[in-house]
């Protein structure tokens, strides 16, 4: 496995950084989780572009171009031979000193880690995840916008520990009005009676771009979609509940806090939609 560190491509074993690094000491920096799907990048551009964004937000100076980044990607993934995977890009503000500064870090990091993506077995797409709402809030308006993927994932990380402790794979987060916001890493959408709704960005959702091709899909194929806030209530006597995200796509859930959603089983919507979004990755992105 051969792992992009700062413009070099060295070993699992050599791809270490500083305990310097503000990434380290304080969460400072931000990353993006891409698929490669047949030898394409899914929506390269997407993607580069949030990277992009997070990064101008927080004045952090990503020390590659767009092109050059999107080269560095091509041959991590040309040198770790993978035809479908998962990519790990990493930028962190960089080696500093102890304090905050980040006039100290001169010089970002830049990371990308190429694997193969250990998701969900297929039958947990058929039958749907069993998942509860969990006491962890996100709190809107919040000091870090939620459009920024920066790598302070402590509330997300106490989210998927009240997963765990529930025994479920994903849990469902509200935000502090009592909006639902989104999972531990996945977009959340709900359906009644033929309509689709996910919470829009200021409930404290990510502007995930799985989510964001799925609205796209739903306008193709006929599906009204809504982006509105709804509560937990809504959740509970929604005919479908479904995850979305880079890594599980799209995931039914049938049970939420012990309520039955549906028929206890992916549902027709969330079925299709999954569908029509893998026949779409295939064809998608960058070579
Ligand atoms: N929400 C959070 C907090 C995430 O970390 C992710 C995963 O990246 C998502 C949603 C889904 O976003 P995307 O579809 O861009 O992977």
């Amino acid at each position: 496995q051969w792992i992009y560190l700062n413009g070099e491509y060295v070993t699992k074993e050599e791809a270490t950084v500083s305990v310097y690094d503000h990434g380290f000491l304080y969460g400072d920096g931000i990353f993006e989780g891409i698929r490669i799907y047949n030898g394409n990048i899914f929506k390269c551009k997407e993607h580069l572009d949030r990277l992009y964004d997070s990064a101008k937000s927080i004045m952090l100076n990503i020390p590659l171009t767009y092109s050059e980044m999107e080269q560095a990607l091509v041959e991590t993934i040309r040198r770790n031979g993978l035809k479908d995977g998962y990519i790990r890009l990493v930028v962190s503000r960089g080696p500093g000193d102890l304090g905050l500064d980040p006039r100290r870090s001169p010089k970002a990091s830049v990371i990308i880690i190429v694997e193969q993506l250990s998701i969900y077995p297929e039958e947990a797409y058929i039958h749907g995840l069993k998942t509860v709402s969990v006491s962890t809030r996100r709190n809107v308006p919040d000091a870090l916008n939620p459009k920024i993927k920066s790598l302070n994932y402590l509330n997300n990380i106490l989210v998927k520990i009240q997963a765990n402790l529930a025994g479920v794979g994903e849990a469902i987060m509200l935000n502090s009005q009592g909006y639902v916001a989104e999972g531990s890493s996945d977009n959340i959408f709900i359906v009644k009676r033929g309509t689709v709704f996910t919470p829009p960005c200021y409930c404290g959702a990510l502007e995930g771009i799985t989510r964001a091709a799925i609205i796209e899909i739903c306008q193709k194929i006929g599906y009204t979609v809504k982006e509105e806030p709804f509560t937990l209530h809504d959740v509970y006597v929604a005919d479908e509940v479904f995850f979305t995200g880079t890594a599980a796509e799209v995931i039914a859930v049938r049970e939420v806090d012990a309520r039955i959603i549906g028929e206890g089983k992916a549902g027709p919507i969330t079925t299709r939609l999954l569908q029509e979004f893998r026949n779409i990755v295939e064809v998608d992105g960058v070579k």
